[in-house]
Order: C-alpha cells, then sequence, then structure tokens
C-alpha cells in the first residue's frame, strides 16, 4: 500500500501519517522530517535546505525526490508507505512515478485533506512537540495536562519550528496553492484521489483514511 497525504501546511497530514504508522506499521516518508535531520546533522544538503525552509519556499525537487528514493531503498516498507509533504510540484509527482516503478510499486490513493485555509495559520502558529518523544501539542487546541510537562513521557522540553511563525506560513500557503495544488487534477485524471473532511476531528479523520485503506484490502 503506497499512498500520498496531500494538503496544505497544517492540514493534519503528519498527525494523520503518525496515527498510520501506530495502528497499521506503515512507514512514514516525511520529506520536511528529513530536510530537517539534515539541517541538524550538517550534511550538504541540510546547509543548502536551510535558508530556503526558513523562507518557507521549497527545496530542489531534484534533492527531494532524491532522498525519497534512498529512503524506499532501506527494505523496510513493505507494509506500505505513506508520502508526507511530498510530492510537492508536478516534477515531484513525476519523480515519485518512476521511483516506484523502478521498484515494482504502484500509488494505490492520494488522499487530500480537505481544510479550510483560514483556520490553518492559527494551527500552524500554536504547534509544538515534545523534543523527546515527538508528541505534539498546541496553544489553544492541546495544552499538556500540567503545564510545561509532556503528557506522554513527562519530558519538559519542547520544541517549536522556526517555519511556524505568521510570515513564514504566508509564504508556505501560497507556495502550496502556485506548486502542490496543481498537482491533483493529475492524480484525479488517475482516479486516485480520495477527500478527506480535514476540518473534522483527529480520531474522524483517522477513521475516514482507515476506511478507504481497509476498502483497498477488500478488494
Ligand atoms: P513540512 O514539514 O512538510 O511542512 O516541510 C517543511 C519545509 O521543508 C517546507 O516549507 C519546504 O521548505 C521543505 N520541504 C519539505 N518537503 C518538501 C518537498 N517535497 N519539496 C520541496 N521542499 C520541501
Amino acid at each position: 500500500m503506497n499512498i500520498i497525504l496531500l494538503g496544505p501546511p497544517g492540514a493534519g497530514k503528519g498527525t494523520q501519517a503518525g496515527r498510520l504508522v501506530t495502528e497499521r506499521g506503515m512507514v512514514q516518508l516525511s520529506t520536511g522530517d528529513m530536510l530537517r535531520a539534515a539541517v541538524r546533522s550538517g550534511s550538504p544538503v541540510g546547509l543548502k535546505a536551510k535558508a530556503v525552509m526558513a523562507a518557507g519556499e521549497l527545496v530542489s525537487d531534484a534533492i527531494v525526490s532524491a532522498l525519497i528514493g534512498e529512503r524506499l531503498d532501506l527494505g523496510d516498507t513493505d507494509a506500505g508507505v505513506i508520502f508526507d509533504g511530498f510530492p510537492r510540484t508536478a516534477q515531484q509527482a513525476a519523480a515519485l512515478d518512476l521511483l516506484l516503478e523502478e521498484r515494482g510499486r504502484a500509488l494505490d490513493y492520494v488522499i487530500e485533506l480537505d481544510v479550510d485555509e483560514a483556520a490553518l495559520t492559527e494551527r500552524v502558529v500554536g504547534r509544538f512537540t515534545c523534543g523527546h518523544c515527538g508528541e505534539g501539542y498546541h496553544d489553544a487546541f492541546k495544552k499538556p495536562v500540567v503545564p510545561g510537562v509532556c503528557d506522554v513521557c513527562a519530558s519538559t522540553d519542547f520544541r517549536r519550528r522556526p517555519d511556524d511563525n505568521a510570515d513564514t506560513v504566508a509564504i508556505r500557503m501560497a507556495e502550496y496553492r502556485a506548486k502542490t495544488a496543481p498537482i491533483l487534477p493529475i492524480y484525479e485524471a488517475r482516479k486516485l484521489v480520495r477527500r478527506v473532511d480535514g476540518m473534522a476531528h483527529i480520531d474522524d479523520v483517522a477513521r475516514a483514511i482507515g476506511a478507504i485503506l481497509d476498502d483497498r484490502l477488500a478488494h
């Protein structure tokens, strides 16, 4: 099972991918996470990507496509792959087709998280994660039960992404509209797109995605 989660920043792609990892043993391939790891490690890719990411713009198609290709070759993706934040351009969509074909795989679904863009900036600007276990929180919608202490692992180390500020989010949204939204018709023509209400409760979104995958497995 190979699926793409598609939607603007804050649509819930990472949250839902995390659920699929836990509940179905699928592997999450997030180019954003891979790039952030590269920036932290100071690798050549990280050095190239750092300023581009901080500006909210897109890293080159060649770099992200290479990251995905390398990741697919690690050999732990048999239970299925969730592409999270990739592809983001028509060129990346074409590269993904090739990468999958070369490995005898195919896309099963492109799941579009349908969201109200006006609400997304608040979602993104308020979010933070536990630096130890990665649990996600939000200033308004999901605060830790004990302020400053992670509900899951009791760590007091929390992180915010430097690009989760209002100015950068506006640029990331514009990038999504200009470069990523136009790839939907490509997948629509191939009848791969399934639309899910991304404004629903996290559990309901997860259920809707699960039903789509179960339907696939049953046929
Ligand atoms: P994300 O974690 O998906 O929100 O990505 C964070 C940032 O990483 C984006 O704003 C881009 O600068 C960069 N990035 C992540 N994935 C891609 C991609 N597929 N193509 C280009 N840039 C990407």
